[in-house]
């Protein structure tokens, strides 16, 4: 059941607008802008009823700081007031409410419209998501990891944790099409996606495929070596399915992993490091491939093999 959350000072009024929706929602009602703004932060609502009129902080400000977070920007607001003057509904749109209901409202027009707004606000979602996800794999797509990487790096900076950041690519996958067809080579993405993601599990991991048969990883707290040893047992677990190839390196479909760990420090950049993963993953190709090579800031060097 989709959440709506209603901030009004009356709780005549807020009782009454929950009445009137509660067969279709769950709801949660706040009466002050505070507690609204504290408890829209914490949980995912599909739409928030804001009444204009509210003590200390109003509902236009509300507003303003709702739209200026992440987690609560593209939540559709809809305000509520007895003001019906018509500069407040402008002020009101033009912040960013999807709507404006006046008091004494109707309640099967107020029905109506949050129907409304919640089903746009679910077909949002789920283009949001579609467009964010690999087709062919199900797993993240390069999209995905540009927006969310950045987060992950800045937490990093922010406190002083290791982040890694690797780059892996499979080996010798032309010669896998060329022998096997296209087709054939489409399963052995799947396969490799889905193995090596079972790997990034973690909330603050992130597990994409950067395009055709290369992907990108980011995980954080680990120092270099343990990343290092960590990443090699996500390498042996690709080696490890036994899918059949025809390839000089191996009998089995493998990958090469290049990557590198750091603590972000100010004037960092993040392609920049990214560009180094995949230069320690050039360097694991010319090494003979199926291994990983991995480095720090401080320009140490693990190579596997
Ligand atoms: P290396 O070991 O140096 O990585 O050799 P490679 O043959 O894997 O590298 P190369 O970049 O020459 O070839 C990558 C191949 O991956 C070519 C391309 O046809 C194939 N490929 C890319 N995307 C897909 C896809 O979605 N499906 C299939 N089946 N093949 C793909
Ligand atoms: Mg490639
Ligand atoms: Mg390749």
């Amino acid at each position: 059941m989709d959440k709506i959350l209603v901030i009004d000072d009356s709780a005549v009024q807020s009782e009454y607008l929950c009445s009137i929706l509660k067969d279709d929602y769950e709801l949660t009602a706040c009466h002050t802008a505070e507690e609204g703004m504290e408890t829209a932060i914490k949980n995912e609502f599909s739409l928030i009823l804001l009444d204009v009129v509210l003590p200390k902080m109003d509902g236009f400000m509300l507003l303003q700081k709702l739209k200026s977070i992440d987690s609560t920007r593209y939540v559709p607001v809809i305000l509520i007031t007895s003001l019906s003057d018509s500069q407040y509904e402008e002020r009101g749109l033009l912040l960013g409410a999807v709507d404006y209901i006046t008091k004494p409202f109707n309640p099967s027009i107020v029905k109506a419209r949050v129907n409304t707004h919640v089903q746009l606000y679910r077909y949002q979602i789920q283009f949001k998501r579609q467009a964010m996800i690999d087709e062919l794999t199900g797993v993240a797509n390069r999209r995905y990891y540009e927006d969310a990487s950045v987060s992950r790096w800045q937490e990093a900076k922010r406190f002083e944790i290791p982040f890694s950041i690797c780059m892996f690519d499979i080996d010798k996958f032309k010669l896998y099409n060329d022998t096997f067809g296209h087709p054939a080579g489409d399963e052995v993405i799947i396969a490799v996606a889905k193995k090596a993601a079972s790997f990034f599990q973690r909330s603050t991991d992130l597990f994409a495929r950067y395009g055709g048969e290369e992907f990108v990883a980011v995980f954080m707290g680990n120092q270099g070596v343990p990343a290092f040893e960590f990443m090699k047992t996500v390498r042996q677990s690709i080696e490890d399915l036994h899918i059949p190839h025809n390839s000089p390196v191996s009998p089995w479909v493998t990958i090469s992993i290049g990557g590198i760990t750091l603590v972000p420090r100010m004037g960092d950049k993040l392609e920049n490091y990214l560009k180094l993963a995949d230069t320690m993953l050039y360097e694991a190709k010319q090494l003979g491939r199926n291994q990983v090579v991995w480095s720090n800031q401080n320009r140490e060097q693990w190579r596997e093999k």
